[in-house]
């Protein structure tokens, strides 16, 4: 049983079915909710190359646009960073989250596998054995549970709170995610520090946008009237060479929480956590979705192998190999944090880390090695 129609649990859902392995799906929400909630657009150099092994990349490959530049500004000035050629060829998709969900939703339906929308999981029980989990759609008994039910969900209160430990830290400001019926004005993502905050300016279609803006913790998106907005895009986006930011109706705003969260170990007894489900990291560095992604190809290979080979090591590994991925994308995801925000701290304090912060621009600016780490971390090609 699968539990939770997201990218992780659709992924899962439909390598297994290739392979001939049979999963039902429970997903709380409707289908269409679920395919027009929007959410993350940039997919990593080694997820699209897996989705596509596995049939499952047409759409993001024909509809989707390849990127492999991205733009960071200060003080007016602004760089590329290649992370293309700094990888020998790698690049990222930029696809909105909710279209790769209908893709991979039609994709499971088409081949015969079943959905219930609608109908949450609403408990989960004998996981040392066989276990048992109830729905809407009756008491299914299966062989394993994969929660892939997001931060929100079910599956991890079914584990002991004595057999899980929570890693977390909660960061000092906010962003406010604005999506906007505006054509982008860049081809690349932009990321700008500004003395009042980041700023940043996202891809997703030709017609739509995305923003992000360094706010207080918990603020609430009432204090952000669209004319504050598009005046503070302005002004934290703005170069000396007269760039120009397009504008268009905002249909969405909201303050993202920017937290790190990792539960150790993701599995127990015959459940096993993927995706936002076990950690969540903060949206700086873009990795979210695809750790989720990355989390599914774990299992999915070592079910594989109990179900081919009656070979359990995978299983035993699954928790210690998605966790080295998740650190590796905790530590970049924090270090991208604090390479653009302006830190909540003393003045003077603030001076020295703004002084940390362009020397590590200035060598991401140069090429160096430095810049090459980064180039990797950030694509995905590692
Ligand atoms: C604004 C924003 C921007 C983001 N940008 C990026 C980005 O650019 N790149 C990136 O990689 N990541 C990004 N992310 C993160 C990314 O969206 C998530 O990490 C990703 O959705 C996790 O996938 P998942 O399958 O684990 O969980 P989810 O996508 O959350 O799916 C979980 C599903 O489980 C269902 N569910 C919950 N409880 C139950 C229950 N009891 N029974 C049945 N179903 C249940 C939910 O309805 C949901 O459909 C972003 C997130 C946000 C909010």
């Amino acid at each position: 049983v699968i539990i939770g129609a997201g990218p992780a649990g659709l992924v899962l859902g439909n390598v297994l079915r290739r392979a001939g392995i049979g999963s039902v799906i429970l997903e709380r929400s409707s289908r269409e909710h679920i395919e027009s909630r929007g959410r993350a657009g940039l997919i990593d150099h080694h997820t699209v190359q897996y989705l596509a092994e596995q049939g499952l990349a047409d759409g993001l490959l024909t509809r989707g646009a390849r990127h492999d530049s991205c733009e960071f500004r200060f003080g007016g000035n602004r760089f590329s960073v290649p992370y293309g050629k700094l990888t020998d060829g790698c690049a990222h998709q930029v696809y909105p989250q909710q279209f790769l969900v209908a893709d991979l939703i039609e994709s499971y339906l088409d081949g015969g596998g079943t959905i219930h929308f609608e109908t949450p999981a609403t408990a989960i029980t004998g996981l040392d054995g066989r276990p048992v989990v109830d729905s809407g759609a009756g008491a299914i008994t299966c062989d394993f549970v994969a929660g892939c039910d997001g931060f929100h969900g079910l599956s991890r209160s079914a584990i002991p709170a004595d057999k899980i430990r929570v890693y977390e830290r909660a960061h000092e400001f906010g962003w406010l995610a604005i999506l906007a019926e505006a054509p982008p004005s860049t081809t690349e993502i932009i990321y700008a520090l500004h003395p009042d905050g980041f700023a940043g300016h996202m891809l997703r279609t030709a017609t739509v946008s995305r923003y992000y803006l360094q706010c207080p913790v918990a603020d609430d998106p009432a204090n952000w009237p669209d004319e504050l907005i598009w005046s503070e895009l302005h002004r934290r986006l703005a170069t000396n060479d007269g760039w120009r930011l397009n504008e268009g109706p905002i249909t969405e705003k909201a303050v993202l929480e920017m937290r790190s969260w990792v539960t150790e170990p993701m599995r127990y007894g015959n459940l096993f956590l993927l995706g936002d489900a076990a950690h969540i990291i903060t949206p700086a560095g873009a990795k979210g979705m695809n750790l989720a992604i990355a989390d599914a190809r774990v299992l999915a290979s070592a079910l594989r192998s109990h179900y081919e080979q009656r070979d359990d090591q995978g299983l035993r590994d699954y928790s210690a190999t998605c966790l080295e991925r998740v650190w590796r994308a905790q530590e970049f995801s924090h270090w991208m944090l604090h390479l653009l925000h302006r830190p909540q701290v003393p003045t003077a304090e603030q001076e020295f880390l703004h002084r940390l912060q362009l020397a590590r621009l200035t060598e991401l600016a140069a090429g160096t090695e430095f810049a090459v780490g980064f180039a990797h971390n950030y694509v995905g090609a590692r």
